[in-house]
C-alpha cells in the first residue's frame, strides 16, 4: 500500500561535498576535534544479525563506508516554515528513534531560519559558530526543493569531511520534508505514523543508510507500509553508530 511514500531517487539523497582539508590556511572548515571526547558518547548496540540493509557507497573504495563521529554529538536545527500541526513531536520522536538505534547522541539546538539548499555549506561560523554545520531538517515545499516534486516526501544526506589516513566522516546533514505532502499524509488513519516513518526514512539516510529492495524494511524506497525499523535497518544502524573517531576534523 501507499506506493511512491519514499519514492526518492538515491542521487538527491545525498549532499556528498568535496574532500576537506582542514589545516590550509583560511579553509572552509572549523577548527579540529569540537566536542570531541576521548571515547564515543554511546555503546554501539549490538546487531539484530540481519542483512536486510545497505550503508551507502564510500566516497573511497579503499574505505568500508562513512559515518557520523560517534565521540561528538549530532546537532540538529529545523527550519520551521510550512511545518504542519504536530510537526516538533513527529521529528523529536524520529530523532529519538534514530539515536536508539545508533547510539550516536542528538543535541536539537532549536529554529533555524536557514532554508535548505542542494549546495549546503558544511562550514557556516556566521550561523552555528566555529562547528560542523547542524543537521538542517527543513519543512520544505516542491516550489522550494524542486525534488520534493512528485510522490517524493522528503529527502536526506549528509556531507562528509575527511583528512588524509582517516576515514570519511559525515558531517552537516540535511532533511528536506515535503509540508504540503506531510499535511495531507496526517489526514489518513495512522497518518502520524507514517509521517514520522518518512522522517525516520530520511534521518537513517542523513547518518548513512542507502536504500534496499526487501519490501519488509523501511528503508525500502516504494513505501511499503513499514512505519518502524525493521531487523535489516537496525542492523545497518547498529554499524553506523559504530563508526570511528576522529579528532583530526
Ligand atoms: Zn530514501
Amino acid at each position: 500500500m501507499l506506493a511512491g511514500l519514499y519514492s526518492v531517487p538515491a542521487v538527491f539523497e545525498r549532499f556528498v561535498l568535496p574532500a576537506a582539508l582542514p589545516y590550509l590556511p583560511g579553509a572552509p572548515v572549523p577548527p579540529p576535534g569540537f566536542e570531541a571526547a576521548d571515547t564515543p558518547l554511546g555503546h554501539a548496540p549490538g546487531s539484530t544479525g540481519s542483512r536486510a540493509y545497505a550503508l551507502q557507497e564510500s566516497p573511497d573504495p579503499g574505505q568500508p563506508f562513512a559515518a557520523y563521529d560517534p565521540c561528538r554529538p549530532v546537532h540538529y536545527v529545523v527550519r520551521p516554515d510550512n511545518a504542519p500541526p504536530g510537526a516538533d513531536e513527529l521529528v523529536e520522536q524520529a530523532v529519538a528513534k534514530v539515536s536508539a538505534a545508533t547510539r550516536l547522541r542528538f543535541v536539537y539546538d532549536g529554529f533555524t531560519s536557514e532554508a535548505p539548499s542542494e549546495e549546503r555549506e558544511s562550514y557556516q561560523p556566521d550561523r552555528y559558530g566555529k562547528r560542523w554545520a547542524p543537521v538542517l531538517i527543513a519543512w520544505s515545499t516542491p516550489e522550494e526543493s524542486p525534488d520534493l516534486a512528485g510522490d517524493v516526501d522528503g529527502l536526506g544526506g549528509s556531507g562528509y569531511a575527511y583528512i588524509t589516513g582517516r576515514p570519511y566522516v559525515l558531517v552537516a546533514g540535511q532533511v528536506e520534508l515535503d509540508a504540503p505532502d506531510f499535511a495531507e499524509m496526517l489526514q489518513w488513519p495512522d497518518g502520524r505514523h507514517y509521517a514520522r516513518a518518512v522522517i525516520m526514512h530520511e534521518l537513517a539516510h542523513v547518518v548513512g543508510l542507502d536504500h534496499v529492495d526487501d519490501p519488509t524494511q523501511l528503508m525500502n524506497p516504494e513505501g511499503t507500509g513499514v512505519t518502524e525499523f525493521a531487523a535489516g535497518d537496525l542492523a545497518g544502524l547498529a554499524v553506523l553508530g559504530g563508526g570511528q573517531c576522529v579528532p583530526e576534523l
